[in-house]
């Protein structure tokens, strides 16, 4: 046809390009070479017209013809790198990922990239600008009452004495660049730019190895060079950090780069902290936390070797590292390695990848692997290592199940459980205790027609937060007062059902006026600094109750802590996810693994309405261990991962009808295999949130390459479908959890 058009075909300086559009095409641009005379090399950035806009997109090949007709093909309008930001090894990986997610490549390089480079930003490794007064000079001796301009910079720097960067001066004030300009020529302020990376300071010896530790170490590293996995499995406490400070070390001696993966950073500051000063090389953190500068400074000092060992949350694993030698995964079964919305990659997955492709050793360490990796461990897939004993003189802890049917709680703390409270603190002890549910209680009920307050939005109930006083959905956010009376039959009487966080801190504090608590969890940690401070209360031990959410579960070293109470495990046991039982078996193990960690014998109290459930009598007898052969089979039976892949496509729109209708086409235009199992459009278990109806389609099979062979094509037929843009649709491939 085209060749009926006689329309030539192009060849010669064509380049392909990615372009951040949800679309699953790169596009073909005429190179501008005939400008300069250089052809952008594959890894570099590019404005491109797309659309009736511009956009930045990265150079995927350079090839010698196009199949668009020639009059069709735009040129690029501007070359932003002449060496490649994105060096082969990375797009390598982020091609893997988009193809295996079944997500648009363009968006996927998009979203590795710190947000300065798809800005158009040059790549720099100079961190950001501080601006500060100059205390050389006393202001008071040169008015600036003719300069109000500059007076009111003065002023806001004044408040600032660290001082304040470009980023921090554009949320304060606009225009202030010129002011500062002139400023800064008389002297007034000084200019100086942050480092984005430590610096190398004199390395700290550490603990000379157990036995265990350095034969594990000894095995890994007579392996031969080249991809190997390794799962380091060990209890908390058992010296695994030590190890893979002792690996780091030795490839940072053989001039390596070293990537260590962390669940986030923000909650293991003494992990990184360690990490550095143990080692002493310069360091690159990456983390939600930093600004768009020193993202894209940290970023460009591993890229360019300057930083040697990178520490960082999820994308980190994206991080380019030309040296790079070793990966390590802490806490390799942590959820938040998964992305759960857009581009949703797994982290821990990807960077077993990238080892692959790199060739090099990727350890793994948990002291509850996820049954996939354990799986992958049992199966020889991974070397498997194994930690039995805690490293310094500390003993594990005696764990005993409360039952609480017919007992009489108070707002949710069993008689038992009090008085073993009551008994550790006389001991000079210090208690943890564990509630998975934030709030003063989940929801309200009415004394006399059993009204509940549900949230409008969700098929949900609105938790009752008692200090601020308001009622708030924690599915959509939305917030709302508290009725002061029911709002079907009247009655003033409502009633708080069930305990949150908020509820066991306020009882305890009637209890114990002078004891010092500290609750942790997402409501008393919003403001920077409050968790550092509470984690510091909780560690020096002046705090001698600890009530928190899961964020005390994470890998906080409480030396002082004599009893750990899990207060509920019923939601875990009977929840309808696959992963339910999974995940609370970790929870158990890693908050028992906060009780006695130094010297004084510990103690785990946990409650339940199901001491003979057989999850938790085989985690008690057995260990972590042998719960997760007994969960392997029933995952086996039961037709799950890691035995069978899963792949989902969730759909929402704001009218039912709409998300069936899309998913009833989605379903009729999913390809034939007699190795795929399909299930549904199902309602998802939430059906509505946030005003939207959410429907799942699931897809099982046994063979990944099968159902990637279906995916595929699939994803590109959802896209065409005519219903595909009035709903909100994506795919998940290995999903974590079925919501
Ligand atoms: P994990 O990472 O398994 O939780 P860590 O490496 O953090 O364990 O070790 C737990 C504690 O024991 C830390 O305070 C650490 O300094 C100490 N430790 C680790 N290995 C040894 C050792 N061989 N001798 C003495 N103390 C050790
Ligand atoms: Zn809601
Ligand atoms: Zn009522």
């Amino acid at each position: 046809m085209q060749q009926a058009k006689h329309n030539k075909k192009v060849t010669g300086k064509i380049l392909q390009v990615a372009v951040p559009a949800p679309l699953y095409t790169t596009f073909d641009y005429l190179s501008p070479e005939t400008v300069r005379d250089k052809v952008p090399p594959p890894g570099s950035r590019v404005r491109v017209p797309f659309g009736r806009r511009t956009q930045i997109g990265i150079v995927l090949a350079n090839a010698d013809h196009s199949d668009v007709p020639g009059d069709k093909l735009k040129a690029v309008q501007a070359t932003l790198d002449s060496e490649p930001v994105l060096p082969a090894a990375l797009l390598k990986l982020l091609k893997w990922a988009a193809n295996y997610y079944q997500h648009p490549l363009g968006e996927v390089i998009h979203s590795a990239m710190p947000a300065l480079l798809r800005k158009g930003k040059a790549a720099t490794i100079k961190g950001p600008t501080l601006w500060r007064v100059n205390t050389a000079i006393n202001s008071t001796e040169t008015p600036l009452k003719r300069a109000p301009r500059q007076q009111q910079l003065l002023n806001l720097l004044q408040q600032h004495e660290q001082g304040l960067t470009d980023e921090q001066l554009n949320q304060r004030l606009e225009h202030w660049r010129p002011t500062m300009k002139t400023m800064l020529a008389k002297g007034l302020v000084v200019k100086s730019v942050l480092p984005c990376i430590t610096d190398p300071v004199q390395a700290e010896a550490g603990p000379k190895l157990n036995p265990q530790q350095q034969s594990i170490i000894d095995t890994i590293i007579s392996q031969a060079a080249g991809y190997q996995a390794h799962l380091v499995h060990g209890i908390t406490g058992s010296g695994k950090t030590e190890i893979y400070i002792a690996l780091a070390q030795r490839a940072i001696n053989a001039n390596k780069q070293v990537l260590v993966l962390v669940p986030e950073i923000s909650l293991t500051p003494q992990l990184t902290a360690r990490f550095r000063t143990r080692l002493g090389v310069r360091t690159a953190l990456l983390h939600s936390g930093l600004n768009d500068g020193e993202r894209l400074c940290a970023w460009s000092s591993a890229a360019h070797n300057q930083a040697h060992l990178v520490i960082g949350t999820r994308s980190a694993v994206f991080t380019p590292m030309p040296q790079l030698g070793l990966i390590i995964i802490d806490e390799e079964h942590d959820g938040s390695y998964k992305q759960q919305d857009g581009f949703r990659y797994n982290a821990r997955d990807l960077a077993l990848v990238r080892a692959q492709q790199t060739d090099i050793p990727v350890v793994m360490g948990s002291a509850t692997p996820s049954l996939e990796t354990l799986h992958n461990a049992y199966s020889r897939r991974y070397q498997l290592h194994t930690l039995s004993q805690r490293a310094g003189s500390s003993q594990s802890p005696r764990i005993e199940l409360l039952n609480l049917c017919r007992q009489k709680l108070q707002h949710g703390l069993s008689p038992k459980l009090l008085q073993a409270l009551d008994k550790h603190l006389n001991h000079r002890g210090q208690v943890l205790l564990f509630l998975n549910r934030r709030g003063y209680s989940p929801l309200l009920m009415c004394h006399e027609c059993g009204w509940t307050t549900s949230c409008q939005r969700c098929d949900a109930h609105m938790t009752y937060h008692k200090s601020q006083h308001l009622l708030r959905c924690h599915h959509c956010g939305t917030e709302a007062p508290v009725p002061a009376h029911c709002s079907d039959c009247g009655n003033t009487e409502l009633i708080s059902i069930g305990a949150g966080t908020e509820r066991i801190e306020q009882y305890l504090q009637s209890l114990y006026p002078d004891t010092r608590i500290e609750r942790i969890d997402r409501d008393t940690t919003r403001r920077k600094g409050s968790l550092d401070a509470k984690l510091e209360q909780a560690r020096s031990g002046n705090a001698r109750i600890l009530v928190g959410t899961q964020m005390l579960a994470k890998g906080h070293d409480f030396p002082n802590v004599t009893l750990v109470g899990v207060i509920d495990t019923d939601q875990g046991l009977y929840s309808g996810d696959f992963r339910a039982a999974e995940h609370l078996a970790q929870l158990i193990t890693q908050v028992a693994g906060r009780a006695g960690r130094a010297e004084k014998p510990g103690e785990v109290l946990i409650q339940t309405h199901h001491p003979d459930h057989p999850l938790l009598q085989t985690l008690l007898h057995q260990g972590y261990d042998g719960f997760a052969h007994a969960a392997l089979a029933e995952r086996e039976q039961a037709g799950f991962p890691p035995y069978r892949h899963l792949a989902l496509l969730r759909c929402e729109a704001l009218k039912v009808e709409l998300a069936l209708a899309f998913m009833e086409s989605a379903r009729d235009c999913l390809g034939d295999s007699d190795a795929v199992d399909l299930f549904g459009p199902l309602p998802a278990p939430m059906e509505k949130r946030a005003g939207r109806y959410r429907f799942q389609l699931i897809l099982q099979s046994s063979q990944r390459q099968a159902l990637h062979r279906l995916l595929r094509p699939w994803t590109l037929a959802l896209t065409q479908l005519k219903t595909s843009n009035k709903v909100r649709w994506s795919i998940d491939v290995d999903p974590y959890d079925t919501y």
